[in-house]
């Protein structure tokens, strides 16, 4: 096996357990509770999990999927979360160091982690949002922080300090148009367009994908949600699901796209 596939195993692996972590999140903070504080515990007896109980993925298949100690079932969204962001760290770090070919030293590593951090958000964020049609800010300023520093951490790899500053001005223009657009159909229609978390959200978009690659995920976002907003016409469709969903695939893309483009210029 070569470095990149032990690299990427490595990352799946850490994946698991970033995973375990979003389980925390996602159950606790649109519910104000404190993200370190108690230990897991079983919601329904309120029993606190051995470490064994903690285990990503194994565990559950171990019990079932029941509380060990009452047997109370436990959701398939904790294993699913878990592996769901432990395959999203291993394409990942493919992406970034495989097909990116990002120079793996220090600041890429770095790099790596603020990536697949802003990802790891947006997933608890759109679990979040299926659940309860709206996402607490703290994780949605995470998440913009974390794809700001990820920039940040590019300039520094490469001495190009224009990539910082375009990350920001893309977030600050993308979160600011929507904002704009949202507040004008708003006075138009006299409702509520859109909600300040998904001009957030836009703003994290824009400073990962740059202004072509967020207008692109924004499209792709809209054309994955036509299909559930037609069959759920009486009830909400949450939207940054979606919007996570444009985002990922637009991030993906990007390297292969590059390459593709470098070799037909290049010849
Ligand atoms: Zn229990």
């Amino acid at each position: 096996m070569d470095a990149l596939w032990m690299g990427a195993l490595g990352a799946f692996v850490l994946g698991l357990m970033v995973g375990s972590f979003l389980n925390v999140v996602i159950h606790r903070t649109p519910r104000g509770e404190n993200i370190a504080w108690p230990g897991s515990h079983c919601p329904k007896c309120g029993e606190s999990l051995r470490w064994y109980h903690n285990v990503p993925l194994l565990s559950w298949m171990a019990l079932r999927g029941r509380c060990a100690f009452c047997h109370a079932p436990i959701s398939v969204r904790y294993p699913l979360v878990e592996l769901l962001n432990a395959l999203l760290w291993g394409a990942l770090w493919i992406d970034i160091f495989g097909i990116r070919h990002t120079p793996f030293d220090g600041a890429g590593i770095v790099y790596f982690l603020l990536i697949a951090a802003t990802f790891s958000a947006l997933l608890a964020l759109s679990m979040i949002d299926f659940e309860f049609f709206a996402v607490p800010d703290s994780v949605n300023f995470f998440a913009l922080g974390t794809a700001l520093l990820a920039a940040g951490a590019r300039a520094w790899q490469t001495g190009d300090w224009s990539i910082a500053r375009d990350a920001l001005l893309a977030a600050v223009v993308a979160a600011g148009g929507l904002w704009l657009l949202a507040w004008l159909i708003g006075k138009a229609t006299r409702k509520e367009a859109m909600g300040g978390a998904d001009v957030i959200v836009a703003g994290t978009m824009a400073a990962l994908l740059g202004p072509l690659g967020f207008f692109v995920a924004l499209f792709v976002a809209a054309l994955l949600a036509i299909v559930p907003s037609l069959l759920a016409r009486d009830t909400m469709v949450p939207f940054v699901p979606f919007l996570s969903l444009g985002t990922l695939t637009v991030y993906l893309l990007e390297g292969p796209i590059l390459r593709l483009i470098g070799a037909w210029v290049h010849g």
